[in-house]
């Protein structure tokens, strides 16, 4: 009996997730084919596994380039990586800020301006970021809070960051 025999089916939530992800297209944004099936991003017969973080919706033809390795491993994570965040509804200006402070050292953290709260909502909301407020003290002008909060990724970010397999977008 080969491995492919004793191989369990994507559960069925995992599989519609990652269609709807995708929009049910290929997940390539020049190919958007709407004849698609979720596929392995590492092959299964390495992972052995179904996670989500690892499938993708192809389409046939994207799915042969993968294996004739014109469409590689690292492109695929890229693609998958830019779907998950437009399915969250990231801006490319808190996806910028994700992969930023997840490159910080420990203990480390990007100041941030209180006034500009609202662009990273989204990312602040996810978990994956939180402020914290300025040790230094929080200077004010006119009743407005002038220095920055201390933004730092969280433990939840880092594996978020760490589950897309890519270093930027
Ligand atoms: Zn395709």
């Amino acid at each position: 009996m080969s491995d492919n025999d004793n191989r369990p089916p994507i559960p069925s939530g995992m599989r519609r997730k990652v269609l709807v992800e995708a929009g049910h297209r290929c997940a390539l944004p020049t190919c958007r084919h709407i004849d698609v099936d979720v596929h392995h991003i590492v092959p299964y017969e390495k992972c052995k596994k179904h996670k989500y973080e690892n499938l993708i919706a192809l389409c046939p033809n994207c799915h042969r380039r993968t294996h004739k390795g014109e469409i590689d491993i690292k492109s695929l994570k890229t693609y998958k990586a830019n779907l998950r965040f437009t399915h969250d509804k990231f801006s490319q200006f808190e996806v910028d800020i994700l992969f930023e402070s997840a490159k910080l050292p420990p203990r480390h953290a990007i100041p941030f301006p209180p006034f500009m709260i609202l662009l990273i909502k989204r990312l602040l909301e996810s978990g994956y970021v939180q402020l914290n407020k300025n040790p230094h003290g929080s200077g004010s002008s006119f009743g407005m809070q002038i220095s920055p909060d201390l933004l730092v990724i969280t433990p939840k970010g880092s594996n978020f960051v760490a589950s897309l397999g890519v270093s930027e977008l």
